[in-house]
């Protein structure tokens, strides 16, 4: 059986190789909106520029969902309010390439969802080794 600093290492080494996962899916979501076939100029960001824009940024929805953190000081959970987007009606005859980034956009939701979890197993375990360091002084 793996002993903490052990675990701990993979744990580790989990969540670095999700952030490059991360990293390389924003930037695959990116070239998809760079390719998009529809691009229109937009002044609705800035109203005295036009700024091209793909169809993705109108297809977005913002959701909003719950998640749990913990509070380092207090030690109690406490809710939190967690944005995502979705186009749920979009399909890929609307646009293949935005279609493509938000296939990616929810992959990557999971990804995110996932290094949370790897992150709340190195806090459980960095915390019982506080409790193991302060019961030996
Ligand atoms: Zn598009």
């Amino acid at each position: 059986m793996k002993n903490n600093a052990e675990k701990l290492l993979d744990l580790v080494v989990q969540v670095e190789k999700l952030n490059q996962e991360y990293r390389a899916i924003s930037e695959k979501i990116s070239g998809h909106a760079n390719d998009c076939w529809s691009e229109k100029l937009s002044t609705e960001v800035f109203p005295l520029v036009e700024v091209i824009q793909p169809c993705l940024t109108d297809w977005l929805e913002k959701k909003i969902e719950f998640d749990y953190q913990y509070c380092p000081v207090t030690g109690r959970e406490y809710e939190i309010k967690v944005p995502y987007w979705v186009a749920p009606r979009k399909t890929e005859e609307d646009c293949p390439h935005c279609y493509a980034a938000l296939k990616l956009i929810e992959k990557r939701k999971e990804l995110r969802k996932k290094r949370g979890r790897i992150k709340a197993q190195i806090t459980k375990i960095a915390k019982s080794e506080i409790l193991k360091l302060e019961g030996a002084a």
